[in-house]
């Protein structure tokens, strides 16, 4: 499954905050949010997945 990578900066005194958000692409063509999902008619329902 496709997911968001975030990335975090700490700071000297230990606190983090949010730093980036990284796509990553699972480069499945049967899952809905890749962007090598099927682009042909299928059945998505029954052969795609999404998360
Ligand atoms: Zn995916
Ligand atoms: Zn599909």
């Amino acid at each position: 499954m496709c997911y968001h990578l975030v990335t975090h900066i700490e700071y000297a005194c230990s606190h983090q905050v949010p730093d980036q958000r990284h796509y990553i692409d699972c480069n499945q063509w049967t899952c809905r949010l890749s962007r090598l999902h099927n682009p042909t008619e299928h059945d998505c329902m029954q052969q795609c997945t999404a998360m």
